[in-house]
């Protein structure tokens, strides 16, 4: 583990194994320096094991600047599940899951992510209540895609501004890779908004859903990348931006809700010297954990989480102003301003 190229000084990296469900399971809680780590759980058919761990440490750590960011009182961590979340979900197998975030206290509270929805997320709840991301129950603030939703769309149009000179979106195209909670919901608002969309996604029933409810276009996953387009929005999985793709890439800005859309962080040096406005992942995406945050304060508030939301989009605006003022790479700026967030709460304490 503590030679392995993902670890960061995580705090804990929590292996779990349940023999009656199946249940592999990885819980990495990378900080809690600003508050009790918190970050979804990620069900996905990895190839193995050391994939697996690769995931934990990478989000797990992403979460933790992505509190940061988004001013919670929240550190980072993150679950990973080994298994094919269309074939091999049980009630026993979240349950099992409920037990082993009991086991740890407090220490991680999770919530959705790919692979994941709310009636998972419930049975985890028999068992323990470091769970959010519920759609019933007194604070339960119920799904936080849309709002991750609204901020992916948002820093599309922010990230144009920085790129052009203008965040309209009426006669811009965008290429959306994705089309699940996140995808879906910003495929609606860019058509709405007045967008050309074109869409990709690897279940053609999801494609074929979203295009006849919007009218974007759809075009194979081999081409979404690289189409010509004003925007690609990446809402699948990550490190789609790696070096068979950089070089190819025909857009002007990069801005979607994946994470960790960097296989390297150099890669963001490259995407600056090719002139494309990169909105820094985990300063875009922020919006459902700023929800989820709601939730775990016990008293959901959705003026609060817009709040929250309007005060991030200014910290996007402020990244890319000074990445371009100080030409610098926008994953580097994003990555200090949440370092030195973590760095003073450590102190603080
Ligand atoms: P989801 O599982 O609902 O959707 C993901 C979609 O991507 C699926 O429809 C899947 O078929 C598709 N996909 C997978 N591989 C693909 C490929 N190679 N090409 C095209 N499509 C592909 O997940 P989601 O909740 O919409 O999350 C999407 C991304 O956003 C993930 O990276 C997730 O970690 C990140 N994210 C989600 C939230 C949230 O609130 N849901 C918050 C922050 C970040």
């Amino acid at each position: 583990m503590f030679d392995h190229p993902g670890f960061a000084s995580h705090e804990g990296v929590h292996a779990f194994h349940d023999a009656e469900t199946g249940l592999r399971l990885v819980i990495a809680v990378h900080s809690t320096a600003l508050g009790p780590a918190a970050g979804g759980c990620r069900m996905w058919d990895y190839a193995d094991g050391n994939a697996m761990v690769t995931d934990a440490l990478r989000l797990s750590q992403g979460m933790s600047y992505k509190n940061a960011m988004a001013d919670l009182p929240l550190g980072g961590g993150k679950a990973v599940i080994w298994g094919n979340p269309r074939t091999d979900k049980t009630p026993d197998m979240f349950k099992a899951f409920g037990r082993a975030i009991e086991s740890l206290n407090g220490q991680y509270w999770t919530a959705e992510d790919v692979g994941l929805t709310p009636a998972d997320l419930a049975f985890a709840r028999q068992e323990t209540a470091y769970v959010a991301g519920l759609d019933q129950g007194d604070a339960a603030s119920v799904d936080p895609s849309p709002v991750t939703a609204e901020g992916v769309f948002r820093g599309i149009g922010i990230a144009l501004k920085h790129a052009t000179g203008s965040d309209d979106y009426s006669g811009r195209s965008v290429a959306v890779q994705g089309l699940g909670h996140v995808g879906g919901d910003v495929v609606r608002k860019l058509r709405h908004a007045g967008a050309k969309v074109f869409i990709a996604d690897i279940h053609n029933d999801v494609v074929e859903k979203i295009a006849d409810e919007t009218g974007a276009e759809p075009v194979s996953v081999d081409e979404i990348l690289f189409l010509e387009v004003d925007a690609l929005s990446p809402n699948a999985l990550g490190a789609i931006i790696n070096p068979d793709t950089v070089n190819r890439l025909n857009c002007k800005v990069v801005a979607g809700g994946a994470n960790n859309q960097l296989a390297t962080p150099q890669l963001g040096e490259v995407l600056r010297m090719r002139e494309i406005t990169y909105a820094p992942d985990y300063v875009i995406n922020g919006g459902g954990i700023i929800n989820v945050a709601a939730e775990i304060s016990g008293n959901y508030s959705r003026d609060w989480v817009f709040g929250k939301l309007d005060q991030l989009m200014s910290t996007l605006d402020l990244v890319l102003g000074r990445a371009k003022q100080e030409g610098r790479p926008s994953n580097e700026v994003a990555d200090e301003l949440a370092e030195a967030r973590i760095l003073a709460a450590k102190q603080a304490r």
